[in-house]
């Protein structure tokens, strides 16, 4: 085993436990994609959602891709679990003030299911970014301290081009998984370097 296998396998134990002692499913997708329940924008690399009674929670990801990527989503798919753990300002800001579900909101709404107003799609977009891009933190924190093999330049960029395609999506009511034009990635705060 080498050095860089024995990191990657110190990372996982470290999740299996976490999973174990929170009542989470590890699920690992034989594919390069899977689909969540309830999913509407369609394969997703991999998710997480909360334990809710005594139903367990799961933490999903395909594994049917190279392991610098499918490390890249379990990393940020930890990250969400960890803010749901701690119970994250990040986390608790994409539950509305009325108990709805900031991202399901923002889905129902770009399938046409719901009609919003400015300030609330604003509203809703900016609660699932923070938490997005508050779980790729996470997740840079993750590859940095384990020293996962995951290329932290690359990883930024993927970053980048999410987030632009939320903005997109808030302008366009469309998803569309869009790039960052090259030379025009923008400043994201992620790092405290
Ligand atoms: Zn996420």
């Amino acid at each position: 085993m080498t050095t860089t296998d024995r990191r990657v396998q110190e990372f996982l134990q470290v999740v299996k436990r976490c999973c174990e002692l929170t009542n989470v499913k590890l699920v690992w997708g034989k594919g390069a994609s899977l689909t969540a329940l309830g999913e509407p924008r369609g394969e997703l690399a991999g998710y997480f959602s909360a334990p809710h009674g005594r139903s367990p929670g799961v933490l999903a990801v395909a594994r049917g891709r190279p392991r610098s990527k499918w490390l890249a989503v379990l990393a940020h798919e930890f990250g969400h679990m960890s803010q749901w753990f701690f119970n994250d300002p990040a986390w608790t800001v994409t539950t509305m003030p009325n108990g709805q579900d900031a991202q399901e909101l923002m889905d129902d709404w770009v399938d046409g299911k719901l009609e919003l107003d400015a300030d609330e799609i604003t509203d809703i977009f900016n609660r699932v970014r923070v938490c997005e891009l508050d779980a790729d933190a996470r997740a840079l924190q993750y590859i940095r301290d384990y020293k996962l093999p995951v290329n932290i330049e690359v990883y930024k960029r993927e970053i980048a081009d999410m987030d632009y395609s939320y903005r997109l999506m808030q302008r366009t009511r469309r998803w569309k998984r869009t790039k960052v034009r090259p030379g025009r990635l923008p400043k994201l705060k992620l790092d405290q370097e």
